[in-house]
């Protein structure tokens, strides 16, 4: 009864870098229909290893799409456009100053089917992704970010090395092999110079 398959996806990259832990406060960007925001085995556990809800703290994931997403216990959605600067406002308000130690995007963007155009819009997601992170993200905190392989990641991967200690390229077993989807990992969210 999984919302989507894509669930395993986050839960074997967390099973090779070991950063999902209960009680953490996350943002996941590109959330329909839910799969990283719930777990199988325990109801929106999938990004924070634990049941959300449940103490005083009502929401400790905090998920934003185009698209609608049923409500998820402990989840607090917005149904809008993450690359617009007002969704950003609305995510930082939500927070009400809460540290985030994890941030997740398997946003995609409509594909053009033009590859190398399709490659560079995914890095522009990754690059917004990264600006929500230098503002909300904790030291120690973990960025996971969906791109397509393409040419201008290897620049990108520099570009993160200077916000986190260690960046990885990983892409699931789950994550199809004609696709040229992957992951960066960012581990270690270094402090702001
Ligand atoms: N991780 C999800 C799961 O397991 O259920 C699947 C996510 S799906 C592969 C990618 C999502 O990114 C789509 O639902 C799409 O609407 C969303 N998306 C793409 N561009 C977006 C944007 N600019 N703002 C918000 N969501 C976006």
């Amino acid at each position: 009864n999984l919302r989507s398959r894509g669930a395993f996806k986050l839960i074997e990259i967390d099973q090779k870098y070991h950063f999902l832990r209960s009680g953490a406060v996350c943002i996941d960007c590109g959330a329909a229909p839910g799969g990283w925001s719930e777990d199988p085995a325990a109801p929106s556990a999938a990004i924070t290893g634990t049941a959300g809800g449940g103490d005083s703290e009502k929401y400790r994931i905090f998920a934003m799409d185009l698209l609608p997403m049923a409500g998820i216990d402990g989840v607090q959605f917005f149904q809008r456009d993450f690359t617009q600067p007002e969704s950003i406002a609305l995510l930082k308000n939500a927070l009400k100053g809460k540290p985030v130690n994890t941030i997740v995007s398997d946003m995609a963007p409509s594909f053009s089917g033009t590859h190398s155009i399709d490659h560079l819009r995914t890095m522009n997601l990754c690059e917004d992704v990264l600006g929500l992170a230098g503002q909300v993200l904790a030291p120690g905190g973990t960025m996971v970010c969906k791109f397509l392989v393409g040419g201008s990641e290897q620049e990108f991967r520099q570009e993160l090395r200077n916000h986190f200690n260690k960046v990885n390229i990983y892409k699931p077993k789950a994550s199809r092999k004609e696709s040229s989807e992957s992951y960066f990992v960012c581990l270690g969210k270094k402090r702001s110079p």
